[in-house]
């Protein structure tokens, strides 16, 4: 009988460890290093908003087809990855968003995702705490939270159940797709290798632009009703994309034990993980401007992470261009929570040559590093290392 093909991922968090739990299933033989406790890093910091976003084809067939991952899983998550579908309520401003709304509604509804216009009223009656004189909005009845750090854990659970490693207090020093050199000198010899590092991953794998974006959040004592839904200004779309400069933006998200998260900020330049308060400032007076109430409540703790940013908004997904044998699943900027699983699905069907469910091209990590290389591995194609 033929051994199973031995594939080390780098990065415990959603991404890796979702990475590693789908190739495990596949009867490969992983083990995963992370130099922090599983599920530290973004995937600690992130607010586990699972969100069908359209910025892009490729981004929305990414989120849409996670979506739908997660709601299978659904059932199985471990109660303390406390998921709830409380739906997305995009809100709009003025009329011009109302425009927006209409628009993103249709591109939806074309895609099969159930999305509805409200009004003024119809949004004060779904969400009375927002502040008087907003347009209406745009409620995606599907959209999720989720708490990831225990999720993650789980995953590698079942990493171990299927006979594979997990070496926590292991960093990397270098990788190829054959070997992993830890930072003792260690080094792990093995048939494929992931890159799973987050916004760390760059330092690992040189040649791409994966740069961290600092994000801050608020989370507050338990207000049980005061939101319903996770709520975003439409406003949002705008800043989160701009690729420059610093931002914020009304978003709030209601957690099952009542408590309210608060964010968001977009920042680059700025590694430390210290809190902003200039920023911090800024993110608050927006949430009270849209909610005014926020005003009075108190707050818990505030804390910062890094989202991996890619210059074209998509995340890195599949072989290098130049060690077929190293793979990429990094760069989700905002959207890695959300978008585990599919990554997870686009990884394990590579390496089990199985047609993915969406097309794989937008993601691969040859779309930065055009090399001769490229022509060679799209002309050769790539042997899949067992099929199923
Ligand atoms: C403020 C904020 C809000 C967010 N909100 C959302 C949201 O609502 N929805 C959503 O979908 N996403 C959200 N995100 C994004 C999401 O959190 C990330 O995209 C996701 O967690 C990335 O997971 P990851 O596993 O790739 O990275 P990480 O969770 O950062 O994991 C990377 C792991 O690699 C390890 N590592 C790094 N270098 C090495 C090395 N050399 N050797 C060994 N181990 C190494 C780290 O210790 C870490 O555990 C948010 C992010 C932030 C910061």
């Amino acid at each position: 009988m033929a051994t199973a093909a031995h594939v080390v991922v780098v990065g415990a968090g959603i991404v890796g460890a979702a990475v590693a739990e789908a190739l495990a299933l596949d009867g490969l033989r992983v083990t995963v290093v992370d130099r922090h406790p599983p599920g530290g890093g973004a995937t600690a910091a992130g607010m586990g908003h699972v969100v069908v976003m359209d910025d892009s084809q490729p981004q929305i067939a990414l989120t849409s087809y996670s979506q739908q991952l997660w709601d299978q899983r659904g059932p199985s998550l471990p109660a303390a990855g406390e998921r709830i579908v409380c739906g997305t309520l995009w809100v709009a401003a003025d009329d011009e968003e109302m425009t927006e709304v209409f628009r993103k509604r249709d591109f939806y509804r074309d895609r099969g995702i159930a999305a509805e216009a409200l009004t003024g009223s119809a949004l004060y009656k779904a969400e009375p705490m927002l502040r008087a004189g907003l347009a209406g909005g745009l409620r995606v009845p599907g959209d999720s939270v989720v708490y990831p750090p225990p999720i993650a854990a789980a995953m590698l659970d079942t990493v171990r159940q299927h006979g594979g490693e997990v070496l926590i207090g292991c960093g990397a020093k270098s990788m190829t797709g054959n070997q992993i050199r830890l930072e003792d000198d260690r080094v792990i010899y093995c048939d494929y290798a992931v890159n799973a590092a987050g916004s760390a991953a760059g330092l690992l794998t040189p040649g791409f632009e994966i740069r961290p974006r600092k994000g801050h959040l608020v989370i507050t004592d338990r207000y049980p009703g005061f939101v319903r839904h996770q709520l975003v200004e439409l406003g949002y779309l705008k800043s989160a994309h701009s690729s420059t400069g610093s931002s914020v933006a009304f978003n709030v998200q209601p957690r099952p034990t009542g408590q309210l998260l608060i964010g968001s900020s977009r920042q680059f330049g700025d590694t430390s993980r210290e809190i902003d308060h200039e920023i911090l400032s800024r993110m608050l007076g927006r949430a009270i401007e849209y909610m005014p109430a926020i005003a009075s409540l108190s707050t818990l703790r505030v804390w910062t992470g890094f989202r991996a940013a890619t210059p074209d908004k998509l995340p890195l997904i599949g072989p290098h261009p130049e060690d077929p044998h190293l793979l990429l699943a990094t760069g989700h900027e905002g959207l890695g929570i959300t978008t585990s699983l599919g990554t997870a699905r686009l990884i394990a069907d590579h390496l089990a040559g199985r047609t993915p469910a969406i097309p794989p091209e937008p993601y691969l990590p040859w779309r930065f590093q055009k090399t001769p290389a490229d022509d060679l591995h799209r002309e050769a194609g790539f042997q899949p290392i067992h099929s199923t």
